[in-house]
C-alpha cells in the first residue's frame, strides 16, 4: 500500500476498520471526502488528479463561484447557440457559466481533507457487501472493513447507447479573437452527416481558447475525425493557432445507469447524477454530496436521488427523439435557446425549471415526435 497523506498503518493480516469507505476519488468521491469532518474515512483512488485533467463546466451563482475559485479557469455571463440561420445570445444577471480545471478542483479537495479522512492511492479489487450498506474491501492485499461503502466507479454502459463524445484542443491564437466575453455552447455550422454535431468554445482570454468538437450519437468517431472538424471550424472562423496547449477527450453516456443489486450504495455518475439530456453532472454531484454529507453528520447514510423521476422521464423522452430523429437535434436545441431567457435556461439546465419554464419549452418543441417518444418511453419499461 502506498503511504499517503496520513494514511492508516497497513497490516495485511489485520483488517483496517473504517466508518466510511469511498471508492473512487473523482468529482463525487473527493467532494464527499472533503465534507466529512470526524468519521474515520478512506478514499480509494489509484490515479493522480493531474492524470485526469479536463474541463468541468457549470452554471453558478456568486457564492458557489467563490467556493470554487481555486479551480476556476474562466467564467462568462454571456453564452450563445449558433446555426446556419443565425445566433441566439443569452446574458444572465444571476449566473455565470464557469469552467474548472478538474485536476485543480481535486487537488484543492485533497489539500483540505480533515485529519480523519485518508487518501489511499490504490484501486479497490474486491468488495464484499454485508447487505447493511457496509462490508469488506481489498486494496493491494490489505483488507478494510467499513460500516458504510460509497462506490463511485463508473458503471458499465451498453455500447449502443446514446453518448456525448468530444475531443478538444486548448490553444493559443496568433491574433486576438473577437467577442472573447461570450462562451459558445453550441455552434452547429459543422458536418451533421454522422449525428448531432457542434463546436463548443470557451475563450479563457482573447488569445486562449478551449475548442471542442462534440457529437451526440451512438457511434464514437476516430480521434482524427474530431481533429479535422476543429481545424475546419478554426479555418472557417479565420482563427490561426499559435500553439496547442492540451488535448481533451471524453465520452459521457446519456442513458440511465443499470440498477445494482449488490447492496453497495452508488454516488455521482454511478448513481445516475449525469443529466441524461445534456451530459452535465458537476452541479448535480455537488448538490448530491452536500445533502449526503449533511445526512451523514445527522446519522443517516442514505444517498439522495440526484434527479426526480419526472425529470428523468422527460430527459429520456428528449433523448429518444434525438436518437430516433437526429436530424431534429439542431432545431430542438436552437428552439430551446431561443424560447428561454438566460436565467430560465440555466434553471432548466440545472433541473430547477418551474412550470412556466416547462410550458415555454414544451410549446417550442415539435409536438408529434415528442408524443410518439413519450408513448414509446411509457411502453418501454426501462
Ligand atoms: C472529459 C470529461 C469532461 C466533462 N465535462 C463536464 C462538464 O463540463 N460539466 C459537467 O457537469 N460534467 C462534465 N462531465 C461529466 C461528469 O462531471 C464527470 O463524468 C464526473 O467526473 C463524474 O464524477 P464521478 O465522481 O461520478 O466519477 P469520476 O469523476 O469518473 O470518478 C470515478 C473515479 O473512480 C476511480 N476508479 C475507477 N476504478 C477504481 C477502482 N477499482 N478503485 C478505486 N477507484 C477507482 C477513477 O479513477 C475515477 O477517478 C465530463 C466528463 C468527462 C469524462
Amino acid at each position: 500500500m502506498n503511504r499517503c497523506r496520513g494514511s492508516p498503518v497497513s497490516n495485511p493480516n489485520r483488517p483496517i476498520e473504517l466508518d466510511i469507505a469511498i471508492i473512487g476519488g473523482g468529482s463525487a468521491g473527493m467532494t464527499l471526502a472533503r465534507k466529512i469532518s470526524t468519521l474515520k474515512t478512506a478514499v480509494f483512488e489509484p490515479r493522480l488528479a493531474s492524470e485526469r485533467d479536463c474541463s468541468w463546466a457549470l452554471w453558478a451563482q456568486p457564492q458557489q463561484l467563490e467556493e470554487l475559485s481555486p479551480a476556476i479557469k474562466g467564467s462568462w455571463n454571456k453564452w450563445r447557440f449558433i446555426d446556419q440561420s443565425g445566433e441566439v445570445i443569452h446574458q444572465s444577471h444571476q449566473y455565470r457559466y464557469a469552467s474548472l480545471s478538474s485536476s485543480q478542483y481535486l487537488q484543492h479537495c485533497e489539500a483540505n481533507l480533515s485529519d480523519s479522512v485518508h487518501l489511499v492511492r490504490q484501486p479497490i479489487d474486491g468488495v464484499e457487501s454485508d447487505c447493511r450498506g457496509g462490508g469488506q474491501l481489498k486494496a493491494n492485499g490489505q483488507t478494510y472493513c467499513a460500516k458504510t461503502i460509497y462506490d463511485s466507479r463508473p458503471p458499465e454502459m451498453p455500447d449502443n447507447c446514446l453518448r456525448q463524445h468530444f475531443f478538444g484542443w486548448e490553444i493559443s491564437t496568433k491574433e486576438p479573437i473577437s467577442e472573447a466575453d461570450i462562451a459558445t455552447l453550441m455552434d452547429f455550422r459543422v458536418d451533421q452527416s454522422r449525428g448531432l454535431h457542434f463546436i463548443y468554445v470557451l475563450p479563457f482570454s482573447d488569445s486562449h481558447l478551449l475548442v471542442e468538437s462534440t457529437m451526440i450519437s451512438t457511434q464514437l468517431e476516430d480521434k482524427d475525425w474530431y481533429r479535422n472538424a476543429i481545424s475546419q471550424w478554426l479555418d472557417d472562423q479565420n482563427i490561426q493557432v499559435q500553439s496547442k496547449l492540451r488535448e481533451e477527450y471524453g465520452v459521457i453516456p446519456m442513458t440511465a445507469v443499470p440498477s445494482q443489486q449488490d447492496g453497495v450504495a452508488r454516488i455521482g455518475a454511478a448513481s445516475g447524477a449525469v443529466r441524461l439530456s445534456s451530459g452535465y453532472a458537476f452541479s448535480s454531484i455537488q448538490a448530491q454530496m452536500a445533502i449526503l454529507s449533511k445526512s451523514i453528520a445527522a446519522g443517516d447514510r442514505q444517498v439522495p436521488r440526484p434527479f426526480s423521476r419526472s425529470l428523468i422521464f422527460m430527459d429520456k423522452v428528449f433523448n429518444r427523439v434525438l436518437k430516433t430523429q437526429p436530424r431534429c437535434g439542431v432545431g430542438l436545441f436552437m428552439a430551446m435557446g431561443a424560447t428561454l431567457k438566460a436565467d430560465a435556461f440555466v434553471r432548466f439546465m440545472l433541473g430547477h425549471a418551474g412550470c412556466i419554464d416547462w410550458i415555454q419549452v414544451i410549446m417550442a418543441m415539435p409536438k408529434w415526435p415528442f408524443i410518439k417518444a413519450a408513448f414509446a418511453e411509457v411502453c418501454s419499461h426501462d
